[in-house]
């Protein structure tokens, strides 16, 4: 059986792991999101200006309420359903990370959690 010591160790490796991750996403959320207003180019030169002010992700994302089961009232969620990738790829692309970084913000609070636990049992066990 491991002990506290270790399991607190991998958690602490795992919620890096995660922040790294979600660092990442967050970072190429911004790179699709700029190239679907950017202008393009390669060694031809410009290939394409979308002259655009807006990311079409800013009209795709809905508020909509979550009914939550907390007791802290309801939350509310961004959501886009009705985009597709043949719309606009990039912001497509984007929309797709954000729904990854969710999931994975979901695990982080998990795992955030966990080292929590640990940390309060100790807390008790030492008397502190
Ligand atoms: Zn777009």
């Amino acid at each position: 059986m491991k002990s506290n010591a270790e399991k607190s160790l991998e958690l602490i490796i795992q919620l890096e792991k995660h922040n790294e991750q979600y660092r990442n996403m967050t970072a190429l959320i911004g790179v699709n999101v700029a190239d679907c207003i950017g202008e393009k180019y390669n060694d031809d030169g410009l290939v394409a200006n979308r002259d655009k002010d807006e990311p079409c992700l800013n009209e795709w994302l809905k508020r909509e309420e979550i009914e939550s089961d907390s007791g802290y009232g309801n939350r509310w969620y961004w959501k886009a359903e009705e985009a597709t990738e043949e719309d606009c790829p990039y912001c497509y692309a984007a929309l797709k990370l954000i729904e990854q970084r969710k999931e994975l913000k979901l695990k982080r609070g998990r795992v955030r959690s966990q080292i929590t636990k640990l940390a309060k049992r100790e807390i008790l066990n030492r008397g502190l």
